[in-house]
């Protein structure tokens, strides 16, 4: 199967402050044009997946718990208000220096996912707001779209490059179909 792999804060929610997290589910707030991104992608018939990293959990600022039931609030709400599915939320619980396999700009959550779920990499893409995310995505084998406004965002010497780069949003949502289909 075909999967779109959705960075988490910035692109599913609002994102906290620079260096600060989401640590319940108030401060937990959905995008306004994240619903209508989904749709358009489970449309065209690709299965979607969250993966985040959340260092937070190895900063012992909040639980394994009380994340995960942020995760669930969101997939129901999405089920019960949109009526679309959300397949799972991945997270990468460590710091940088756990030296673990999972944390992007590492693939390794992609490639867990699509040993479980049997996707195939190369039909599907990786939307995030970071070049971590970019990475992440093509060292899977993904085609990434980039959802930045800062104009120096790619720098010159940049090994790995989006497919599509949009400023916000509610620009992707303009122009995902035509980008997936
Ligand atoms: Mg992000
Ligand atoms: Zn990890």
């Amino acid at each position: 199967m075909k999967t779109v792999f959705f960075d988490r804060d910035g692109i599913v929610n609002l994102p906290p402050p620079e260096s600060e997290y989401v640590l319940s589910r108030d401060q937990f707030e959905i995008t306004p044009a994240f619903p209508a991104v989904l749709r358009a992608v489970t449309d065209l018939g690709y299965t979607s997946l969250v993966v985040t990293n959340q260092r937070c959990i190895d900063r012992k600022l909040i639980d394994a718990e009380t994340l995960n039931r942020i995760h669930e609030r969101l997939c129901q709400r999405l089920r019960q208000e949109h009526g679309i599915t959300l397949l799972e939320v991945l997270y990468c619980p460590h710091g940088p220096s756990d030296r673990c396999a999972c944390r992007k700009p590492l693939p390794g959550m992609l490639q867990d996912a699509a040993r479980r779920y049997g996707i195939d990499l190369t039909s599907s893409w990786m939307i995030g707001d970071r070049m971590t995310d970019v990475e992440a995505g093509r060292r899977a084998g993904c085609r990434t779209i980039l959802v930045n406004a800062a104009p120096d965002i790619i720098l010159p010497d940049a090994v790995y490059h989006p497919d599509h780069v949009c400023p916000d949003m509610e620009t992707l949502k303009t122009n995902i179909t035509a980008w997936l289909a």
